[in-house]
C-alpha cells in the first residue's frame, strides 16, 4: 500500500495546479457528424478536455469553475482553410499593414465569430511565423493561425507580390525559395494559377510542377489557386494536394472527379463568399445593415460600401455580368465533389478588402447549404474536416484530448445553419475569448 501514496500525492498536488472548467446542461454537436446529444457536461483542464458525457455523471472537482449551458448548444469552434491575415485596413490592401497589431486584430475579430482556427494562405511575412510560434507554444487568446507563409506568384500574374509571396522567374528559383519555406516550417505552400479571365500571365506548367515536387521533396503539401477545369486537372494530375477555390468556369466531370478521389486531393475551400463578393457590393448590400455583420466593419468601410459611385464602379466591369455564374458553378461543383467523396473544408478568401473575417466564414455556411449541402455535412466541413486537413490531430472536434475550442449558441446549429451566428461566447483552450 505504501508504494503507492507517494504517487497518489503527486498527482493530488498536480490537479491542485490545474485549471478546470465545466461546462454542463448544453446540447452537444461534437463535429463528427453524429446527432445532437442533450444534457452534456464537459470537463476543461488546461484548455484541453479531459471528460465529457452526461452531464448527471460530471462531477466537478474541488475549486472548479462551473458553467451552466442549460438551453445552449456547443459546436467546436470553425476552421477557415482559406484566409489571409494582416494586410488589410478598411478597404485598402498593402503589406505594409503586416504588423502584430494587424494581425491580431484580424484574429480576435475571426474569433469574436467563432472562427477558431483559420489557415492564412500565401500573402504572410516573416512575422506570422514568430506569432504562430508563440501560440503553439502555449493558449492563445485569439484565433490559431497556420499559414503558407509566402506563396508563389509570377510577376504580372495573379495573386499578390514580394514581400508576401515569391515571384520567381524561372523554376530554377523554386528549390531555394522552397527549402526557405520548409525551414520555417510553414504549414502549407501556396500557389496561383490564373490568369483573371485572360487579363493576366499565368503561371507556367513546368513553374507549378516545380513547386509541386519541391514541396513534396520537404514533406509540404500545396494548396493551388485555380479557376478554370482544365487547370485544375493538370496540377491534379501533377499531385497537388488541395483546390483553395472552386473550378469556376465549367462543371467538374468524371475525369476530374476521379482524379481527385485517387490522388486524394481535397478541395479544401470552395470560397463562395469570395465569389460573391466580387457582385453583392453593386448595389446596396442587406448584410451590411445586420447588426452581427456591421459590427466588425469600420464606418470608414461602411461608407464606401454604400457609396454610389463605388457601386457603379463595381457593375462597370467588363466582366461583371459573368461573376453571378462564377457562383452558381462554384456551388453546384461543391455539391457534386461532395456527393462523389471527394474531401472538402471550408474555406472563404476572407481577409483582402471587402472580405471580411468572421462574417464571411459565417456567410459560406449559408451559401454551403443553399449549394445543397446539409448543415451537419456543413458543420462537419467547417470542424471535423478542417483539422484533418490541417493535420491538427488535437483540433476539429470536441472529444477527450482535445483543445476546448468551442462555440456556445443560442439556437441548434444542425436544425439551422443561420444558428451560427446566435453566440453566446467563444472558447479558445478553455479560455471564454469572446465576447
Ligand atoms: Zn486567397
Amino acid at each position: 500500500m505504501r508504494k503507492f501514496l507517494l504517487p497518489l500525492t503527486v498527482v493530488l498536488s498536480l490537479s491542485a495546479f490545474a485549471e478546470v472548467k465545466v461546462l454542463k446542461n448544453f446540447t452537444l454537436i461534437d463535429g463528427t457528424g453524429k446527432a445532437a446529444i442533450a444534457d452534456v457536461g464537459m470537463t476543461i483542464e488546461n484548455g484541453r478536455i479531459t471528460s465529457i458525457g452526461s452531464a448527471a455523471n460530471i462531477k466537478p472537482p474541488a475549486g472548479a469553475q462551473v458553467i451552466d449551458l442549460t438551453g445552449k448548444f456547443v459546436m467546436p469552434g470553425i476552421i477557415n482553410l482559406h484566409g489571409h491575415v494582416g494586410n488589410t485596413v478598411d478597404m485598402l490592401q498593402n503589406p505594409k499593414f503586416f504588423t502584430r497589431e494587424n494581425i491580431e486584430k484580424n484574429l480576435r475579430t475571426y474569433a469574436s465569430y467563432g472562427v477558431t482556427t483559420i489557415l492564412s494562405l500565401g500573402t504572410d511575412q516573416d512575422l506570422i511565423f514568430q506569432i504562430r510560434d508563440e501560440q503553439r507554444a502555449g493558449r492563445p487568446g485569439f484565433a490559431r493561425v497556420y499559414t503558407a507563409g509566402q506563396g508563389f506568384t509570377i510577376k504580372g500574374g495573379v495573386g499578390g507580390s514580394p514581400p508576401g509571396t515569391y515571384n520567381p522567374e524561372d523554376a530554377g528559383e523554386i528549390p531555394k525559395d522552397v527549402d526557405a519555406l520548409a525551414s520555417k516550417k510553414a504549414d502549407m505552400v501556396k500557389m496561383w494559377v490564373d490568369d483573371a479571365l485572360g487579363k493576366r500571365k499565368k503561371m507556367p506548367f513546368e513553374m507549378s510542377k516545380a513547386i509541386i515536387d519541391n514541396a513534396h521533396r520537404n514533406r509540404l503539401r500545396v494548396a493551388a489557386h485555380i479557376f478554370y477545369l482544365a487547370d485544375a486537372k493538370q496540377l491534379v494530375g501533377a499531385g497537388v494536394d488541395a483546390l483553395a477555390h472552386s473550378v469556376r468556369d465549367q462543371p467538374v466531370d468524371r475525369e476530374l472527379i476521379d482524379s481527385m478521389k485517387k490522388h486524394r486531393t481535397w478541395q479544401a475551400a470552395a470560397t463562395l463568399t469570395r465569389e460573391a463578393s466580387m457582385f453583392v457590393y453593386a448595389k446596396p448590400f442587406p448584410l451590411l445593415e445586420d447588426p452581427f455583420f456591421a459590427r466588425s466593419l469600420s464606418p470608414a468601410t461602411i461608407a464606401n460600401l454604400n457609396d454610389p459611385v463605388n457601386q457603379k464602379k463595381i457593375a462597370s466591369d467588363p466582366d461583371f455580368s459573368k461573376y453571378p455564374s462564377f457562383l452558381e458553378t462554384a456551388q453546384k461543383n461543391l455539391k457534386r465533389l461532395a456527393d462523389a467523396g471527394v474531401p472538402y473544408g471550408l474555406g472563404t478568401d476572407s481577409g483582402p478588402p471587402g472580405r471580411f473575417p468572421g462574417f464571411f466564414e459565417q456567410w459560406e455556411m449559408e451559401l454551403m447549404v443553399d449549394a445543397g449541402l446539409t448543415p451537419t455535412q456543413v458543420i462537419v466541413a467547417a470542424t471535423k474536416s478542417g483539422a484533418e486537413f490541417l493535420h491538427a490531430a488535437d483540433l476539429g472536434t470536441l472529444e477527450t484530448g482535445k483543445w476546448a475550442d468551442l462555440i456556445v449558441l443560442n439556437g441548434n446549429p444542425a436544425a439551422n445553419i443561420k444558428n451560427t451566428r446566435s453566440i453566446d461566447s467563444v472558447y479558445i483552450a478553455g479560455n471564454r475569448v469572446a465576447p
